[in-house]
């Protein structure tokens, strides 16, 4: 039986025997008995499907998992300790020294700074194509090495939106999968697969977790990019594991097993990332509420928006689902329902009067966050994006008075108030 996004939340990746808790266990434990050394073996091998230990599964984990897999309609996932550790992952489960990734400019400033710097150091070559870019310019920025191409359905903070369906065409031509970064989205609001992407990454920190309480990431695969067709591209998955006993991944777990199970086992041993059974829990309490809390954000966000657009203290407003928008069309495309809390906008006044406004705030709260229950505020320019120089802002669309506005679960009334008194303290 197939169910709906509102019933996955609830019941996906967890199903209780007779007598058994209806909450999801934790399962707090490092290591797991067995009676022999042989069916211990057999986990090493790859051999038998089952936990040993908790740096590469663990039971509670893998059932968030399956819940987020469910909801992403793919046919396998993981849980990573940080949407970080998942965007590393999705790509250099695939990616080598010596690799080139296309990636779309407007990404999250710690995932630019992943791809940029320290991907760069492992000898990974990246190329960042506006998100608007044309079909000819995408195709342009391939090389015979490019391995993935990397992008944002709503880009944090540019709130850009991915034209999924042509960069996953493109992608495709080309014989390399399309990894989409669903943070902001959520699978409540765009279910990238259905629109062509192979591979899905989560920043659980945020709606999904929806409480600022748990860092997290996830990763999900379709299923459906085709190893094997491309063996030379991706040995990793089509030649033998030497330290697995030469197992090859794309044949032994098949289209739909490969990338999460290399994933798992290989870079999930040997980095580490993983996440807390105690963590996955609270991450699956946010997932038994998303497609409720999801609809109010977006609700606030677009009230907000409106008032900002009527202010005549503000330069700028930028929120996909505000007609007139930039991506207002490509939002009804893929965001029929709503994109997301977040609103951006430049306080008349530039830096200085962003910086007097957010001091004013007396709800929204100033913090490194956004996409939680509680109201937020930031400088981008001034935090995650200070490392950027003025052109990478430009490039990141982050220009130097953006502030971000991350719409809680409040009433939007008392938000909007809120942003008017401090509007009026910077008009003084
Ligand atoms: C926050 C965020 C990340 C990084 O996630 P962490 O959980 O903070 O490591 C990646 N991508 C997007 C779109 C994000 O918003």
């Amino acid at each position: 039986m197939s169910y709906k996004e509102d019933t996955l939340c609830i019941h996906a990746g967890y199903e209780p025997g007779n007598g058994e808790p209806r909450q999801i266990p934790i399962i707090q434990s490092t290591t797991f008995k067995y009676d022999t050394s042989e069916d211990m073996g057999k986990l090493f091998d790859l051999e038998a499907s089952g936990y040993f230990y908790s740096r590469l599964q663990n039971p509670t984990c893998d059932m968030v998992a399956a819940k987020i897999c469910a909801l992403e309609g793919g046919s396998a996932g993981m849980l990573t300790g940080s949407g970080q550790a998942a965007n590393f992952y999705s790509i250099f489960n695939i990616a080598n020294c010596g690799d080139h990734i296309i990636a779309s400019a407007t990404i999250y400033g710690g995932t630019f700074n992943l791809f940029s710097v320290t991907m760069k150091k492992m000898g990974i070559d990246f190329t960042f194509v506006s998100a608007d870019c044309t079909e000819e310019e995408l195709h342009a920025a391939f090389r015979p090495n490019t391995k993935a191409v990397f992008g944002e359905t709503i880009a944090n903070p540019a709130l850009t939106v991915l034209d999924i369906e042509m960069f996953a065409r493109v992608a495709h031509e080309h014989g390399v999968p399309l990894i989409v970064d669903n943070t902001f989205a959520t699978p409540i609001n765009c279910r990238p697969i259905e629109w062509g992407a192979d591979i899905v990454t989560h920043s659980t920190t945020k709606y999904i977790d929806g409480h600022g309480g748990t860092v997290g990431g996830a990763i999900v695969d379709a299923g459906k990019f085709d190893w094997m067709k491309y063996a030379d591209k991706y040995p990793g998955l089509t030649t033998p594991d030497d330290s697995y006993h030469g197992i090859v991944y794309a044949e032994k777990f098949g289209l739909g097993g490969a990338f999460i199970t290399k994933a798992t086992a290989q870079l999930m041993r040997d980095f580490g990332s993983t996440q807390s059974p105690q963590s996955a829990y609270y991450i699956n309490l946010g997932l038994e509420s998303l497609h409720v809390r999801m609809p109010r954000h977006c609700e606030n966000a677009l009230a907000v928006a409106r008032f900002l657009e009527s202010s005549d203290m503000i330069s700028w407003v930028n929120y996909c689902g505000l007609p007139g928008n930039k991506y207002y069309e490509r939002a009804q495309k893929y965001l029929p329902n709503g994109s997301c809390g977040v609103v951006t906008f430049g306080v008349k006044g530039g830096r200085k009067a962003a910086e007097k406004f957010m001091k004013n705030l007396k709800l929204a709260s100033i913090a490194t966050h956004v996409a939680d229950a509680r109201t937020c505020c930031l400088h981008p320019a001034n935090a995650t994006h200070r490392q950027l120089n003025d052109e990478q802002l430009a490039a990141a669309g982050v220009s130097p008075d953006l502030v971000r506005f991350s719409c809680g679960l409040e009433s939007a009334e008392d938000l909007i108030a809120d942003i008017a008194q401090a509007l009026e303290a910077v008009r003084e």
